[in-house]
């Protein structure tokens, strides 16, 4: 059999494939690729509190940090609080 060491292409160590194919040293390494690419995807878009460029982790993130976020909740509770609906609504 012809062993063959190759690099990851994620850490760069060298391995012995067991797989044809394969490309990384170890599953550990091909999830934090794929996870890479994911969050490398997110283009990167700022924040609706601060204004400040940042990149969304997750896809629906609008805010750079807890921070920002917990402000903003803050302020929409302030808003409900001010406003009181008519009573003759219903
Ligand atoms: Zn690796
Ligand atoms: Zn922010």
């Amino acid at each position: 059999m012809d062993k063959k060491n190759l690099f990851c292409v994620h850490c760069g160590k060298d391995f012995i494939p067991k797989r044809r194919n394969q490309t990384y040293c170890s599953a550990k390494c091909r999830d934090r690729r794929r996870y890479k690419r994911q969050v490398d995807q997110l283009a990167s878009t700022f924040c609706l509190q601060c204004g400040k460029d940042f990149k969304p982790v997750r896809k629906w993130q609008k805010f750079c940090s807890r921070d920002c976020q917990n402000f903003c909740n803050n302020f929409i509770e302030e808003l409900l609080n001010i406003y009181t609906p008519p009573d003759d609504l219903e």
